[in-house]
């Protein structure tokens, strides 16, 4: 079958190009690897705290059987499970000593439905930063070419926020934001007073505060405050593929979906320097089959796009598909995550907050930007927090029985606060992923290789978080106050990053400025791989806004017959 356009993954990055391409006119074939998802009927937001199983937890011999990494993720639970892989199905390996925790879903929409949604713009602070400090190399945009693309992305996707008018945190097109309970703006009053340059924000979040009318056009509605959202949304009123990307892209009638589609690899014509066919194993029969287009995008998420592009080996190719660089697979990194601490406030006792915020607030970056004295590494950290009467999790959690158990609970306690650090990690060639040369999965494909370490630089600025999270908390007013566990493994942040990354110069970098290969001119990756350093904001957005430029950039060499 022919297409004008293929794009590999349903996810966040394929959605967004699946989206475009379509408005543009360009017929375009969808491959999911996992099984088909309907909005709505496939969720279980509307279950009740009764119905849902084991009152969300998963029996423990169950996760460790067969989630044992999934299972550490904070948004897994009995309500949330079919959104995650398997990991006894699916394995990987790691050096013993060094852990990696891939988190991921296959399924359509992949891990648009459990994501986060907290969205933050990078600032040319990051796009400068490989340059100034050595390390990478230098991103081949600027904030100046992306800025247009993340308005775009914006006021489609729903975007929650406020104006700060910080340079490190560019403001964006935004529906009214969420409000910031008692608790934080007693804090936030305290660290901006005593730190005029430190800055605490609502958290800028994917979810519908004031639909407009192209949201509502799309079938989604407002933010109810559940906090249910990993088990996906039936109103729509946080952004996922389901809820928006690919109902836009469908409206048009040029998109084609395939689900259980594994894409195992792709061939190459050197003659025409161009991907020739898309091969794909049927993920439930296991047959074979391909399927060609004037133009490819692999949007598998970092690692599942390493593995295509080293699977597709070549007499020209022989290290995998557009690596003449030798780039592909290397310069993993993951957001640093563990960091931060937590308190409780002796005061407050008679407030309370209405609904569950699906958001906390946010501290953006200051270390290296307005705070540079004594600091002894490069680059930064951001803080994500939340505070709150955690009534909730004390119903599941608090031992006893009966009246007295209820009466207990009818004290929501004292107000909790946690700052939690996410601190960029340099990108390092030797953090790389490969494909295991002995080693197959159940359907034959060679298994990823993960090896992936932290190094000093983030070493020292954990230090430097852990001390800042605490000691503003006690300057707050808080006690009881507990560092949050330390540095954990790469992969926890679920951010991971840069292993097809863009670049000036085809001899270090696998894409150009505009996500296309520099080897293969018909080849696109838009998801995180195509990433040149972390910054500290959540990545998806900047993968949305790529993707979107990505995509109207081919449509354009489309019709120039370019390629
Ligand atoms: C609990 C959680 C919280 C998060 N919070 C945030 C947050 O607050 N903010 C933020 O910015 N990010 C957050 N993230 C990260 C965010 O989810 C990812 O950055 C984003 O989903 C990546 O999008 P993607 O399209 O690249 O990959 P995915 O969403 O993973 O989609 C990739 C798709 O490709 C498919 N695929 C893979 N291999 C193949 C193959 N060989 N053939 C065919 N299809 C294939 C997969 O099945 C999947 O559907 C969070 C993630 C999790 C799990």
């Amino acid at each position: 079958m022919n297409f004008d356009a293929i794009v590999v993954g349903s996810g966040i990055s394929g959605g967004w190009v699946a989206k475009e391409l379509c408005e543009r006119g360009i017929k375009t074939l969808l491959i999911e690897r996992g099984p088909n998802v309907e909005h709505r009927t496939d969720y279980l937001d509307f279950a009740p705290p009764w119905e849902v199983p084991n009152r969300g937890e998963v029996p423990e011999a169950e996760k460790a059987e067969h989630y044992a990494i999934q299972s550490t993720n904070y948004a897994f639970n009995s309500a949330s499970k079919k959104w995650w892989v398997r990991d006894s199905e699916h394995p990987y390996s790691t050096p013993a000593d060094r852990p990696y925790a891939w988190i991921r879903g296959y399924h359509l929409g992949g891990r648009s439905i459990t994501w986060g949604r907290q969205t933050y713009r990078l600032s040319d602070y990051d796009f400068n930063a490989n340059k100034l400090d050595g390390n990478g190399v230098d991103w081949p945009i600027r904030y100046a070419d992306l800025s247009p693309w993340y308005d775009r992305v914006e006021r489609f996707a729903g975007i929650s926020g406020s104006i700060e008018g910080l340079e490190q945190l560019p403001d964006g097109q935004f529906l009214p934001p969420m409000e910031l309970n008692c608790v934080e703006q007693s804090f936030k009053k305290q660290i901006e007073s005593n730190h005029p340059t430190r800055r605490v924000t609502v958290g800028r979040c994917a979810h519908l505060t004031e639909p407009t009318a192209e949201h509502i056009a799309l079938g989604r509605g407002p933010c109810q405050l559940r906090s249910v959202c990993e088990r996906g949304c039936g109103y729509g009123a946080y952004f996922s593929s389901l809820s928006a990307t690919l109902p836009a892209a469908r409206r048009t009638g040029n998109l084609t979906v395939v689900t259980d589609a594994i894409v195992e690899r792709l061939d190459y014509d050197h003659a025409k320097r161009r991907v020739s066919a898309v091969r794909v194993m049927d993920a439930k029969t296991k047959q074979g089959r391909s399927y060609q287009a004037r133009v490819v995008f692999v949007c598998a998420s970092t690692i599942g796009t390493a593995q295509i592009l080293l699977s597709s080996r070549s007499e020209y190719f022989p290290n995998g598909l557009a690596n003449s660089s030798d780039a592909v697979g290397r310069y993993l990194m993951d957001h640093v995550v563990g960091l931060g601490a937590s308190g409780t406030h002796p005061g407050f006792l008679d407030r309370y907050y209405y609904g569950r915020r699906p958001t906390g607030f946010y501290l953006p970056r200051y270390i290296n930007i307005t705070e540079r004295d004594g600091v002894d590494f490069v680059r930064g950290f951001a803080f994500q927090g939340y505070s709150g009467r955690s009534t909730w999790d004390r119903a599941r959690n608090e031992v006893g029985v009966g009246a007295e158990l209820k009466q207990r609970l009818r004290n929501p306690g004292r107000w909790e606060m946690r700052l939690v650090g996410l601190g960029e990690m340099l990108p390092r060639a030797e953090n790389r992923v490969t494909l295991d040369a002995r080693r197959t999965d159940q359907w034959g494909l060679p298994l990823v290789h993960i090896d992936c370490t932290h190094g000093e630089n983030e070493r020292r600025l954990a230090e430097r978080a852990n001390r800042d999270a605490a000691a503003m908390l006690a300057a707050a007013g808080f006690e009881n106050i507990e560092a949050n566990g330390g540095i954990k493994p790469p992969g926890h942040s679920v951010h991971e990053m840069g292993t097809a990354r863009m670049g000036h110069d085809p001899a270090t970098s696998v894409l150009n400025r505009y996500n296309q290969a520099h080897d293969v001119s018909n080849l696109f990756v838009t998801d995180g791989s195509c990433m040149v350093s972390t910054g500290t904001a959540n990545p998806s957005l900047t993968y949305m806004a790529l993707s979107a430029r990505a995509a109207n950039h081919a449509a354009d060499l489309l019709s120039s017959g370019e390629i």
